[in-house]
C-alpha cells in the first residue's frame, strides 16, 4: 500500500507540474467497486468527439480516448480540448494497421510517431495504448513496454450496428468494467448520455484508463 500511495503522489505531482490548469478527475483509488471506464477509439473526429466533450463535460464524467496519431494531427485543437479538461488520451497507433502484421520497427513507428504528435499537442505521452482491432502479440507488447496495451470488457459493437438503442443498450449489458465505443459515429455519441444515466444509477464511479491501471498494480500489490 506504501508503494502504491508513493506511486500515486508521483502521478499527481507530474500532473501538476505538466499541465497546472488541467481538470483533474478523482483517482481510482477513491473508487468504490463498482467502476466503469468509458473509451472512444478512432477519433479526434472534428465534428463527433467535439460534441461528445460537450456531453461529458455537461455530466462532469472522465473518459478516454484513444486517438489515431493521423487524426490527432489533422484535428489537434480537439485532442487539446479533451486533454485539457482532464480526459485521458491514450494511443492508438499512427494509422489503424493490424500491427500483428508489421515488423518489430514498423511497430515501432506507428506508436513513437504518435507518442511524438500527442507530446507536441498535450505536453505530455500517454500513459496506455490500445492496438488498433485488440490484435497484439508478445512483439507488439515488448515494442509497447513498459505501457500497458489495453482491451476492453464490454464491446458495444457501435461500428457495425450504427443503432444508437443498441449501443446504449449494449454498453450497460455488463457490470461496468472497461467500454468500447468509437467517437467517430453520431449514434454512438447519442448513446452517450442514456449509457451515463443508467451507470449513475446503478452507482458506478466513472475512471479513467489512467486511473484504472493504477488501481490494478494496486490490487496486485496488496494481494502480494
Ligand atoms: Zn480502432
Amino acid at each position: 500500500m506504501a508503494l502504491h500511495r508513493r506511486r500515486l503522489m508521483l502521478s499527481l505531482s507530474a500532473l501538476a507540474m505538466c499541465s497546472a490548469t488541467r481538470a483533474a478527475w478523482a483517482q481510482a483509488d477513491d473508487a468504490p467497486l463498482p467502476h466503469v471506464a468509458l473509451t472512444f477509439d478512432d477519433g479526434p473526429h472534428p465534428e463527433q468527439t467535439p460534441r461528445l466533450l460537450d456531453i461529458l463535460d455537461r455530466e462532469q464524467v472522465p473518459a478516454t480516448f484513444y486517438v489515431i496519431g493521423s487524426c490527432a494531427e489533422r484535428s489537434p485543437d480537439v485532442v487539446r480540448q479533451a486533454f485539457l479538461a482532464g480526459h485521458d488520451i491514450g494511443n492508438h497507433s499512427w494509422s489503424h494497421p493490424i500491427l500483428t502484421r508489421l515488423s518489430s520497427e514498423a511497430v515501432e513507428v506507428e506508436i513513437s510517431r504518435t507518442d511524438d504528435i500527442l507530446m507536441a499537442i498535450n505536453g505530455e505521452r500517454p500513459n496506455t495504448i490500445r492496438a488498433p482491432y485488440g490484435a497484439t502479440n508478445d512483439e507488439v507488447r515488448a515494442v509497447a513496454w513498459p505501457r500497458s496495451m489495453m482491451l476492453w470488457d464490454v464491446d458495444t459493437n457501435d461500428w457495425r450496428s450504427r443503432n444508437t438503442e443498441s449501443v446504449a443498450r449494449e454498453a450497460v449489458s455488463r457490470r461496468g468494467g472497461v467500454v468500447l465505443m468509437h467517437d467517430i459515429y453520431p449514434t454512438t455519441i447519442a448513446a452517450v448520455p442514456s449509457i451515463i444515466r443508467e451507470y449513475k444509477a446503478r452507482g458506478f464511479r466513472f475512471v479513467t484508463m489512467s486511473s484504472y491501471v493504477e488501481w490494478q498494480a494496486t490490487d496486485a500489490i496488496d494481494l502480494a
